[in-house]
C-alpha cells in the first residue's frame, strides 16, 4: 500500500493479503471497504473471526472441522460407519455432502503426500485413520483423493498400510479429468465417481 495511507489501513491490508487469492491491490480493496462499515459491522467481523478460530477445531474422530467434541456426520446413527471416504480436506467432505448420496463417514488428511513440499506421511492424519480402523468394524475405505500426483501417492501409501489389514480399499473411478480438483466437480460427477470406485 502507498506511503500516503494511514498505518492501520497498512495492517489491516497486509491481513488481507495473507489470505489465499489475494493479492496487495484486492487487499486494499478490502481495507477500505472494512473503513465503509459501521462500527458495530466492523466489530462483528472481527468477533467472526476470533469466535470462529476459539470454537472450530478437529472432529476426536473423522478430522473434520467442527465445533462440537464429535461432528455431525460422525455422530449420525442412521449413516453407514463401516464405510470410511478419506479426503484430503473439509472443502472436499462439503463436496461429497452435496451429492445428498454418500451415506457412509469421512476421515479427513489434511493435506497431501508432498516430500517436495516437506509433508511426510506423519504430518497427515493417518494414525488417526489407523487407530478408527482397529477400533471400529470397517468394511471399506474409499481413497477418495485428488486425480493428482500427490492425491494418487497419498492414495497408494494408505492402501499399501490398509490392505495387510484385510481392509477393502477402493479408489474413485474418476470420469475427472487428471488434476481436476474434487471441490469444483459438479454433484453428478462426482456421485458417479464415488459409485464406480474400483478396489486398488
Ligand atoms: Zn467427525
Amino acid at each position: 500500500m502507498a506511503d500516503a495511507n494511514a498505518l492501520p489501513l497498512t495492517l489491516l491490508a497486509e491481513q488481507f493479503a495473507r489470505l489465499p487469492g489475494i493479492g496487495m491491490k484486492t487487499a486494499q480493496r478490502l481495507a477500505y471497504f472494512v473503513m465503509s462499515m459501521s462500527d458495530d459491522e466492523a466489530e462483528a467481523f472481527a468477533k467472526a473471526i476470533i469466535y470462529a478460530h476459539k470454537t472450530v477445531h478437529t472432529c476426536s474422530v473423522c478430522q473434520n472441522l467442527t465445533d462440537k467434541a464429535v461432528c455431525p456426520i460422525c455422530d449420525d446413527k442412521t449413516r453407514d460407519h463401516s464405510v470410511i471416504c478419506v479426503v484430503e480436506g473439509p472443502k472436499d467432505v462439503s463436496a461429497f455432502e452435496r451429492t445428498r448420496e454418500y451415506k457412509g463417514v469421512y476421515h479427513v488428511l489434511h493435506g497431501l503426500i508432498s516430500p517436495i513440499d516437506g509433508v511426510t506421511p506423519d504430518k497427515l492424519r493417518i494414525t488417526e485413520l489407523l487407530q478408527r480402523i482397529s477400533k471400529d468394524d470397517v468394511k471399506e475405505v474409499i481413497m477418495a483423493t485428488n486425480p493428482t500426483p500427490e492425491g494418487e501417492a497419498t492414495a497408494m501409501y494408505i492402501s499399501k498400510l490398509l490392505k495387510p489389514l484385510g481392509i477393502k480399499v477402493t479408489r474413485l473411478a474418476f470420469g475427472l479429468p487428471i488434476g481436476a480438483i474434487l471441490e469444483y466437480a459438479d454433484e453428478v460427477t462426482l456421485y458417479k465417481a464415488l459409485e464406480n470406485r474400483n478396489e486398488i
